[in-house]
């Protein structure tokens, strides 16, 4: 196993009814930014909850992060933390407006221009603006990790970054609000968390015992609850298991002591930026395209999945190849297209694009091993079409 160290300040308060508690959770006295996104907090009655339990509190209220939010949209709320001198920030919100509080947070007293935080990949480690959150979506895990990923609209490239000083102080995770989600996003969140997993499980040499069945576990809970939740979100049950298990995807937990890969998110990121295809949905794009390219890195690792998670018996090859079929076949289930071509006829020139991007970047390698070169990114992008 990897030497790692372990670091989760985020209080996290999981449950029914617990945004009553954000009184007792939020510095007594202060002036609070309230970001959110385009509104769905105003009909499921999150907002009205929010407002009810911030008496006392001097509100500035910063609406409108969208989806995959837009550093130009953050750096008018980096202007009003400053003018209005804001002590804490809450978001209200998916991964969409966590990430977006994220950046605002680290950029205020970013020494520089704070577009270098996504450029140049700065680490924030200090001197971030405090900031909480209260989760609508359950997919991304960005309420218990310090990652985030926004998007740079004049260039449309859509960047990841992070740090220790971006942790949620608080996150408030109240299972119900998925009531209101529309199907597409219970599945957006159901894949988003699957690839997370996979992105931490699936990687050569990897020796954590333990992080594989806690990561195994997290994948049988989603196969289990993830058709039944999109049908059903007002089961308690069904929501309350899908929620922790999105959060325990991706709060570094199953991450310590193991190389992870993230390319298949690095290459769907550009998919989403290009042509605006919802996060999740790239990913099943990309993941099955990967896993082919990368078979002889990744088989045995495929072949344990595949043992473990559909029961799959035969050769170590018959294993693996059949264990990207089930996946495929999982991703389907849970309303994915995976082919690029099922959202954009203009595709054909996408690979070409994308290694171009990153050889810009000077993203040579990719994966826990680096050997998802960019002639690799390329065969991957291609199939995917
Ligand atoms: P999202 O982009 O935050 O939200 C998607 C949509 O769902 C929005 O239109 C939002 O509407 C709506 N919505 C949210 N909660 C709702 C509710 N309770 N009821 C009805 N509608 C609701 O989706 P997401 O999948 O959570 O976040 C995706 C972003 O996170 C991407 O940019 C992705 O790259 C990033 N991400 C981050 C991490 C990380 O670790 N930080 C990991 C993976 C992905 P409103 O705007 O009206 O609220
Ligand atoms: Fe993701």
């Amino acid at each position: 196993m990897l030497n790692f160290e372990l670091y989760n300040p985020t209080n996290l308060v999981f449950g029914k009814g617990q945004i009553e508690k954000l009184g007792e959770l939020v510095p007594k006295g202060a002036k609070i930014l309230l970001a959110y996104g385009g509104g769905s907090i105003f009909k499921n009655g999150i907002h009205e909850q929010v407002i009810n339990n911030l008496k006392g509190h001097e509100i500035v209220e910063f609406a409108g992060i969208e989806a995959n939010p837009h550093f130009e949209t953050l750096m008018k709320a980096v202007a009003i933390v400053k003018e209005q001198k804001i002590d804490f920030i809450l978001a209200v919100g998916g991964g969409s407006v966590i990430d977006g509080v994220k950046f605002i947070s680290g950029a205020v007293n970013y020494k520089g221009d704070p577009i270098e935080i996504l450029q140049k990949r700065i680490l924030i480690k200090e001197n971030a603006v405090p900031f909480g959150t209260v989760l609508t979506l359950p997919a991304t895990g960005s309420e218990m990790n310090s990652g985030a990923v926004v998007t740079i609209e004049s260039t449309k490239e859509k960047l990841a970054f992070g740090g220790s000083a971006l942790f949620p102080k608080f996150s408030i995770c109240d299972p119900t609000v998925i009531q209101s989600l529309p199907k597409r996003q219970l599945q957006n969140g159901v894949v988003d968390a699957y690839t997370h997993v996979m992105e931490q499980y699936l990687t050569y040499p990897h020796e954590g015992y333990l992080q594989d069945r806690i990561a195994e576990g997290i994948l049988q809970t989603l196969i289990e609850v993830g058709p039944k939740v999109v049908e059903n979100p007002e089961d308690y049950a069904l929501a309350s298991n899908f929620m922790w298990s999105c959060t325990m995807a991706l709060n570094g937990l199953i991450q310590k002591g193991v190389p992870s890969d993230w390319a298949t998110h690095m290459i769907g990121h550009e998919l989403t930026a290009m042509y605006g295809i919802d996060h999740a949905r790239t990913l099943a794009v990309i993941a099955p395209s990967l896993y082919k390219v990368m078979f002889e890195t990744k088989k045995g690792k495929l072949a344990q999945y595949g043992k473990r998670i559909f029961n799959l018996t035969g050769t170590e090859d018959e294993i693996a190849n059949e264990a990207i079929n089930k996946t495929v076949e999982f991703f389907h289930t849970m309303g994915m297209e995976t082919k690029l071509s099922d959202y954009t006829k203009d595709y054909d020139k996408t690979a070409d694009f994308i290694v171009n991007r990153f050889d810009e970047r000077g993203w040579k390698g990719l994966g826990e091993k680096q050997n998802i070169t960019l002639d690799k990114v390329k065969s991957i992008v291609e199939m995917s079409y």
